[in-house]
């Protein structure tokens, strides 16, 4: 929990990336849980091999040219260094893991380059020169098709009588072969939103088209030497309680008290602030702040479980092909490969990271114990039709509200503020952290220095 002192009192809980950006802005107006801060807390340092120090980010962060336009203003302003990555995606299938006592079989039917910077494409091992040539092609058509339907036919809108269309519905009325869907799409696209295909299926379709859309052909970027640089930037000088969490935000009076735990000596406490921003994933404001309790149980969240380890034994055979055939281009950092392995519901990301080290999220296949260096949890936020609705209410004062109560509390009622990457109607990524800060400071009237 970070508070700033300033003519008005603010308290922020949370110390993420909306928390943190949040603070800045606040503290800089020009007129006026943890140990640690969390937003770097998860990365770890690795040696590589040759011996030299490396950060791992966790999660990645990464971000791309058109969708994150915020993001991107904020790191040129704090001339925060990032650079351009390339990704060398091979893409896996599980053939006989529910077969008791039979080690999995996994079959990478195509090795694909981000922007296609890789061309012609790598074959994968096994596969013929026939059957590599046909699922490059069908991909190449099925890709463009996806692609242009994004530009061009845009997803219905919820109205008063029906919910937004989901994905699912619009990979159907745009008739996206099922085989595509399944063994290409759902895996690339849940690698962004790190979610079972199932859950994916039931987005919005607006927040995939709309992603898809905006950063077709552009470059991805990572942030140099890792989002530590972020967050050393955006706390300098913040009175940040370590260690405490807060368990209940209220209006008393014209204030709002803020209460908290501290996590290791168990004690409470709790003090008055004008304003307590709350920069936490839903699951924990429903915990806090009794008043949305009941309209956010529809926000889904779900735990995320990343493993650093070098298990290297569990990689894909066709490493093989990708170690000869990837093309590093001088200046630029080698191409990061993320393997795509899915089964039937769901997909698991394993990022050999430069460093020598391995991360998997969401595994679907075991690692070997042994090898497992560190561990993490996330809570992601996910969306549905029914949450978009709920999260446009809230956020949005334009939007009428339906939840029968003609009191439903509205973001910023009472001096009481909600910022996070699930804050706007759009996918949870960094971006949404951005545009939910840039919000609140333009309802308190605070200049942004790098906001249009
Ligand atoms: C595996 C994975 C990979 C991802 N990769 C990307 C990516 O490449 N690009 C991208 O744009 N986005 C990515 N994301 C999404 C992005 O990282 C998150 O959406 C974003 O970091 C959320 O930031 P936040 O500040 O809104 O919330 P959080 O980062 O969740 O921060 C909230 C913080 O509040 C703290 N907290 C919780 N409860 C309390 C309490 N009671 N009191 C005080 N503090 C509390 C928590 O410790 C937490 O750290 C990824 C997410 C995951 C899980």
């Amino acid at each position: 929990m970070a508070s700033v002192e300033s003519r008005q009192s603010v308290a922020i809980v949370g110390t993420g990336m909306a928390g943190l950006i949040t603070a800045w802005i606040i503290r800089n107006d020009s007129r006026a849980s943890k140990k640690t801060l969390s937003l770097d807390s998860a990365s770890l340092t690795v040696s590589n091999l040759a011996g030299d120090k490396q950060r791992v980010d966790l999660p990645m962060r990464a971000f791309a040219s058109g969708f994150y336009d915020n993001l991107k203003r904020m790191y040129d302003y704090f001339g925060i260094e990032y650079g351009k990555q390339k990704f060398i995606f091979p893409f896996s299938t599980v053939e006989n893991e529910t077969e008791p006592g039979r080690r999995p079989k996994i079959h990478t039917s195509f090795i694909h380059s981000s922007h296609t910077h890789q061309f012609p494409p790598l074959r994968p091992q096994g596969s013929t020169w026939l059957t590599w040539l046909t699922e490059a092609l069908y991909l190449g058509i099925c890709y463009l098709w996806i692609v242009s339907c994004s530009i061009f036919i845009k997803p219905i809108e919820a109205n008063s009588s029906r919910p937004s269309e989901t994905f699912r519905q619009y990979a159907a009325r745009i008739r996206l072969p099922q085989y595509f869907v399944k063994n290409y799409y759902l895996p690339i696209m849940s690698a962004v939103t790190t979610c079972p295909h199932n859950a994916l299926l039931d987005f919005p379709a607006i927040d995939i088209v709309d992603y898809q859309a905006k950063t077709f052909g552009k470059p991805h970027y990572t942030v140099i030497g890792g989002v530590s640089k972020v967050q050393d930037k955006l706390s300098k000088g913040l009175n940040v309680h370590y260690s405490s969490a807060a368990i209940r935000v209220e209006n008393v009076g014209a204030k709002v008290q803020l209460t908290w735990k501290n996590d290791i000596t168990g004690s409470t406490g709790s003090k008055l602030f004008d304003h307590v921003i709350m920069a936490v994933t839903p699951d924990v404001v429903r915990a806090i702040f009794p008043p949305l309790r009941s309209a956010l149980a529809v926000i889904p969240t779900s735990t995320v479980p990343a493993y650093v380890h070098r298990d290297f034994d569990r990689l894909p055979k066709c490493n093989q092909v990708v170690n000869g055939g990837i093309r590093s281009e001088p200046g630029l950092p080698s191409p990061e490969r993320i393997h795509l392995c899915s089964n039937s519901s769901s997909t698991e990301f394993t990022h050999e990271h430069l460093s020598s080290v391995i991360i998997t999220t969401s595994p679907i296949l075991p690692i070997d114990p042994s090898k497992i260096e560190h561990t993490v949890f996330f809570t992601r936020t996910l969306r549905t039709p029914l949450s978009q609705k709920v999260t446009k209410e809230i956020f949005d004062p334009k939007t009428s509200s339906d939840f029968g109560d003609s009191k439903q509390w509205r973001n910023g009622d009472g001096n009481i503020w909600l910022v996070g990457s699930w804050c706007w109607d759009g996918m949870v990524l960094l971006e949404g952290c951005i545009a939910s800060a840039l919000r609140v400071a333009e309802e308190l009237d605070i200049e942004v220095p790098w906001a249009l």
